[in-house]
């Protein structure tokens, strides 16, 4: 069964695309918890970070690289943050790995 994520990447359900490339496609939250808060996720179904194996290594660089990115386009310029939650206790909800930028207000630490 495909995730709610593969089926944005072939647009069987819609979403707010904020870049597209032959690795990775970045969305708007449908759920916002900042002013600014998108998603990064890989074509590739990696199902979380810790499934990730060796030569996905580029694949999750590549995440990161795309993440600045977004935080750029959507003038973060004040800061933001990265977060990827991993399993049940991290906080995952939707298993296909996926790198938040959230941005926009002060951030707390330490996160909930
Ligand atoms: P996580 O809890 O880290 O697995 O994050 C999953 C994220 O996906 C949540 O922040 C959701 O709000 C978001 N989400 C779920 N469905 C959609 C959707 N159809 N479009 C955009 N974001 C979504």
């Amino acid at each position: 069964m495909s995730t709610i994520f593969e089926k944005i990447i072939k647009r069987e359900i819609p979403a707010e695309i904020l870049h597209e490339d032959e690795i990775c496609i970045a969305i708007r939250d449908v759920n916002p918890q900042a002013p600014v808060h998108a998603l990064v996720i890989p074509k590739k179904v990696i199902s979380r970070i810790a499934n990730a194996r060796e030569d996905d290594s580029e694949t999750i660089g590549h995440l990161l690289l795309i993440a600045g990115k977004v935080a750029r386009s959507e003038k973060l310029d004040d800061g933001f943050r990265i977060v990827i939650n991993n399993g049940t206790d991290g906080g995952e909800t939707v298993p296909h790995l996926h790198v938040h930028v959230l941005g926009g207000r002060q951030m707390k630490w330490p996160p909930g």
